[in-house]
């Protein structure tokens, strides 16, 4: 059991109002809030130890490339991947996806297939649909059914020798379907293809074991886990990172340059030019300590419990659907009123305080899959509470009786 009085207290922006009624925060799909000890962290290194990394001899720069490089010890331990230089930083799940689409982009060949789904956010679309352009490979879509499950016979079907990466993601942001990606990775590696897991919105539920997986890439932002933006890591296999060509030019990532020709530096340090977010770094691993602490099987079963009692509330509201039924569901709940625009809902429930999203979560195609031009959609942390929901139904009925 959670101490929910507890761990709501770890976190400052939950004591707000908003237009004077206390802060519901529904939007954990978005990004979640920052316990104390991450801000503390971002403090502390700014007040004691700010020095650029990996270059200087003075102790404030050893001071600080220490902590950063003991972050990223902890992010490997916390996915279990075998060596800390399969661990690169990156300004997020965005950046890592485009450093792998940039990468296969110089890889793949005319002919060559590339397989991503109908479920995946923009940040795993376009970067694929950008290298496909480059190289004259092929993008193919996995499709899914009305539940929001991908169809994985479909999946096999479209598997061949062309294809030689499937990007996909580990949870829907819009939906909340959980994918059976150890599947998808076996079924893939079957044909030789590489396969990248877009873990933005798991790593804050679930514990990810990136061995016991076998995925050759998995993405990750530091926000959605309670740690800071602007921060996030890529986990690749050491063979494919290594084979990748490097994404930025610039200091950091070289061994040696002349005009003529450079070298660049072992991993991790081929894919991190420039001054990183260091202090970021440093928060993002006192997220992950905090997280574990608290229990990622924890969080997980407590936040099921929210999932289960927002959509028995839901479905009991007239002209509501709940879009996205799958069997495998993290708390997520994206909904439609029938007549009403989800920009309504969402611009009347936060004069009571409460912060839902609205419109299409940055996944166009699910939209056009169910012939939508947005939902509403709420998303549950450990430190929400059934009394919050009871506030947000409550609210929405409310919204509902003005807006029918
Ligand atoms: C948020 C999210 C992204 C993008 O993450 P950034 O932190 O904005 O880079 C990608 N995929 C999914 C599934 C997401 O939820």
């Amino acid at each position: 059991m959670l101490n929910i009085a507890k761990i709501r207290a770890d976190f400052p922006i939950l004591k707000r109002k908003i237009n004077g009624k206390p802060l519901v925060y529904f939007d954990n799909a978005a990004t979640g809030q920052k316990p104390q000890v991450v801000i503390d962290a971002l403090d502390k290194y700014y007040k004691n130890t700010n020095a650029n990394i990996h270059r200087g001899v003075h102790t404030l720069s050893q001071e600080a490339t220490n902590a950063y490089e003991y972050s990223r010890e902890t992010i490997k331990n916390h996915f279990n991947a075998k060596h800390s230089h399969e661990i690169i930083f990156t300004r997020g799940t965005t950046e890592s996806i485009n450093l792998v689409a940039n990468g296969f982009s110089q890889l793949l060949q005319k002919g060559d297939e590339v397989i991503i789904s109908q479920l995946e956010h923009h940040s795993n679309i376009i970067p694929w649909q950008l290298a496909c352009e480059k190289s004259g490979a092929v993008l193919k879509i996995v499709p899914i059914n009305k539940k929001g499950e991908l169809l994985v016979e479909s999946y096999e079907y479209l598997l061949s020798d062309k294809t030689k990466i499937v990007a996909i993601n580990h949870i829907s942001n819009t939906l909340g379907t959980i994918n059976p990606i150890k599947k998808i990775i076996d079924k893939a590696h079957e044909y030789g293809a590489a396969v990248l897991i877009d873990g933005a919105q798991a790593t804050p539920h679930l514990k990810v074991d990136v061995q016991a997986l076998d995925c050759d890439f998995y993405c990750a932002s530091a926000h959605k886990m309670y740690g800071p933006t602007g921060i996030g890591m890529l986990y690749g296999k050491e063979d494919w990172l290594n084979k990748l060509p490097p994404y930025q030019g610039g200091g950091e990532m070289i061994k040696e340059v002349t005009f003529e020709k450079t070298t660049y530096a072992d991993l991790p340090f081929k894919f991190e030019a420039g001054t990183p977010n260091i202090a970021a770094g440093i928060a993002f691993s006192v997220a992950i300590d905090y997280l574990n602490n608290i229990g990622l099987e924890n969080i997980a079963s407590y936040e099921n419990g929210l999932l289960k009692y927002a959509t028995e509330q839901l479905v009991s509201i007239p002209h509501l659907t709940i879009i996205g039924t799958a069997k495998h569901k993290a708390a997520v709940v994206s909904f439609t009123v029938d007549g009403i625009h989800p920009f309504d809902i969402g611009s009347i429930i936060d004069k009571l305080g409460i912060a839902i999203r609205t419109g299409h979560h940055c996944t166009q195609p699910i939209m056009q899959f169910y012939n939508l031009s947005g939902t509403s959609r709420a998303s549950f942390s450990f430190y929400n509470t059934k009394d919050e929901i009871d506030v947000f139904v409550d609210a929405l009925k409310k919204a509902l009786m003005m807006l029918l």
